[in-house]
């Protein structure tokens, strides 16, 4: 129970890593405080984690919309009297080359994965201020550290996910407050659906694990940087990858 009674933000949790993590935070004991576009989704994924001693509520919020993040955030702080976890877990692809890539899909990505972070962060770092600690964890990806061919648009997203983390974790670390980016590599998720198979055998050809990782080996992830046992751990880029890069 590492995460015992703290009350933990994920975006995007009602699919994939954040579902995942959602479930591994309440199993460490956290109030968990899901949020998604899909309503459907987060209400059902909500209420499979409540219960058992769980306290588990779903929020539909698009995460692009800073009014609807501001109502969620004052509603959580009403209910739950803190923050001390966000995870910024929410994103998206829209794959072209540089050639072949639309404004629009660069817009979209930079939104989600970028402009999101930013707006989501900047509401919730409030809370964490006024009760000085918290800790904020991104979700970069190896295509932050390294690029990738047909992701302008998500490479851009990722690098700059870690111009953040490192910039709050200077800015707030003074607060109490760690801020962490966690780097995945490719991980079984619908993110992956619009990738050809031989792409992604290829991912798995090159990965030293010789796999694709689970969307719990990444929960289990940001559940130790979440909890105590990560207390001297700030700014940094931890990448998950079972070795793809080295
Ligand atoms: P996923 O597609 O399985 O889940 C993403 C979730 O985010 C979905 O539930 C979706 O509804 C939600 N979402 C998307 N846009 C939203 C919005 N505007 N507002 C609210 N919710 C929104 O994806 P995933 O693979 O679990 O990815 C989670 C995070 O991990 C992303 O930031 C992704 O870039 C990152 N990541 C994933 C991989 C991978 O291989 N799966 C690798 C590196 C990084």
């Amino acid at each position: 129970m590492r995460l015992k009674d703290k009350v933990a933000v994920v975006t995007g949790s009602a699919a994939g890593i954040g579902l995942a993590t959602a479930r591994k935070f309440a199993q460490e004991g956290a109030v968990v405080v899901l949020c998604d576009r899909n309503a459907d989704a987060v209400s059902q994924a909500a209420q499979s984690l409540s219960g058992n001693g769980v306290t588990a509520v779903g929020y539909t919020v698009d995460v692009t919309d800073r009014a609807q993040i501001d109502a969620m955030v004052a509603d959580v702080k009403q209910k739950f009297g803190r923050i001390d976890v966000l995870v910024n877990n929410a994103g998206i692809t829209k794959d072209a080359k540089l050639v072949r890539m639309t404004e629009q899909q660069f817009d979209d990505v930079i939104d989600v994965n970028l402009k999101a972070v930013f707006n989501f962060t900047q509401a919730v770092a409030a809370v964490m201020l006024e009760q000085e600690s918290g800790c904020i964890l991104n979700a970069s990806s190896v295509v932050g550290l390294y690029g990738n061919y047909g992701q302008t648009n998500y490479a851009a997203s990722k690098f700059g996910v870690i111009g953040f983390t490192k910039t709050w974790a200077r800015e707030l670390g003074p607060k109490g407050i760690r801020v962490n980016a966690v780097c995945p590599g490719f991980i079984e998720t619908d993110i992956l659906k619009t990738i050809p198979e031989k792409v992604l055998q290829g991912f798995r050809d090159h990965c030293w694990l010789r796999r694709m990782g689970k969307p719990e080996e990444i929960a289990n992830v940001y559940a130790f940087l979440a909890s105590d046992e990560a207390s001297f751990i700030n700014g940094t880029t931890l990448e998950v990858s079972g070795g793809l890069t080295v």
